[in-house]
């Protein structure tokens, strides 16, 4: 950050200013906002045992950074407070979840995916937030990120007092749930902080633990993402390892079961923002006819949606591998044979992987 003239503010000045950031935020969009300062404490030492552990995968951009994530002044020298804002996502009139988790012939998708990217949405409303700043109190020093960076954000929304970090490791809050996105302003304004979170509140809950598909969750706060559904169906390039193709059911783009089960959600605040809402029926539509889409379909449909950056090859293989979970049918059967000769071989792969379970399937039923 280019330092500002702004950390001469009065204590007053800062006091007013905050305020005054915390009302512009909500005027713009944003369903909270809060302030933290950088010293993130044991964040780092959970961060560090994590990769240790190996529990990320082939996220070697995690690695990469050190602890650029955890020390948000060494990632942005200069940085004095995070404003970290919260945006709710969660569509109120998708297909309910639990009914496509239960019809294994439609693709089920992230309801945080559903819509439109959110990176561009979020980062619009930091970015006028950061302007409506500027305009009342003149150049300041910021960067705004959202999911763009190597940011430990739900640590710093944790501290910042905008929820806990639950067994499943997402942010959460006992008035709102989970189903929101997080982003920051690193700014050296010098704004008072505000308290975090006095407690968690999973208490003896285990709900997440126990509902998830991959048993990614491997002690309560421990999730091991390369078991993990989102990671396996939107980080991992190459093969999705065979253990997890079945409980992976019809999940074909991320997994919202620790979400879904969660208490707290029950108290979930929908989103007020149409960019969120489902697009191209993403929320009801067949695995069949998704598996039909060209990629020039892909790439068009998928335009503007956070989808769109796995690719359309492993967007097919998410697919057939659902494919591979759904009903015997010969539209099912047909669809995969269609593809059995893909000029890719990670989908040609999970074709012949899915076609293998419905021969299995057949045989069973003959005997
Ligand atoms: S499901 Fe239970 S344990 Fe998991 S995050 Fe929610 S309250 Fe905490």
């Amino acid at each position: 950050l280019s330092p500002s003239t702004h950390s001469q503010l009065t204590p007053d000045q800062a006091s007013a200013l905050a305020i005054d950031i915390k009302r512009w935020a909500m005027e713009l969009g944003l369903s909270a906002c809060a302030i933290t300062d950088t010293d993130l404490g044991d964040h780092e030492t959970h961060f560090i045992n994590w990769l240790n552990d190996g529990f990320h995968g082939e996220m070697d951009y995690m690695e990469r950074h050190g602890t650029k994530r955890s020390r948000p002044d060494e990632l942005e020298p200069g940085t004095l407070r995070i404003i970290s804002a919260r945006l709710d996502y969660f569509p109120p009139n998708a297909t309910d979840a639990h009914a496509v988790l239960a019809n294994n012939e439609l693709g089920y998708v992230s309801r945080y995916a559903l819509g439109r990217d959110y990176h561009k949405v979020l980062r619009r409303r930091l970015q006028k937030l950061a302007d409506r700043i500027t305009e009342s109190s003149g150049e300041f020093a910021y960067r705004a990120f959202t999911d763009s960076a190597p940011v430990l954000e739900k640590a710093i929304a944790e501290k910042a007092g905008l929820g806990w970090i639950g067994k499943h490791s997402n942010l959460l809050s006992e008035k709102t749930g989970s189903w929101f996105f997080l982003g920051e302003l690193y700014t050296d304004l010098p704004l008072p902080v505000d308290p975090p979170q006095p407690s968690a509140h999973c208490g003896s809950c285990t709900a997440c633990i126990t509902a998830c598909p991959t048993d990614a969750i491997v002690a309560p706060y421990r999730v091991d993402a390369r078991r993990c559904i989102s990671y396996l169906t939107i980080e991992l390039d190459g093969p999705i390892p065979l253990e997890f193709r079945k409980p992976m059911g019809n999940r074909i783009y991320g997994c919202d079961d620790c979400q879904l089960v969660c208490p707290f959600n029950k108290f979930a605040s929908p989103t007020q923002l149409d960019d969120f809402h489902p697009r191209h029926n993403l929320d009801s539509t067949t695995l069949v006819e998704l598996f039909a889409w060209s990629e020039t379909e892909f790439n068009e449909r998928m335009q503007g949606s956070p989808i769109r950056r796995i690719g359309y090859w492993n967007w097919l293989r998410n697919i057939a591998v659902a494919l591979g979970n759904a009903p015997h049918t010969q539209q099912v059967t047909d669809a995969l044979q269609q593809r059995a000769n893909s000029n890719n071989s990670i989908v040609r792969e999970h074709v012949g992987w899915a076609l293998k379970q419905h021969r299995a399937t057949t045989n069973n039923n003959e005997r």
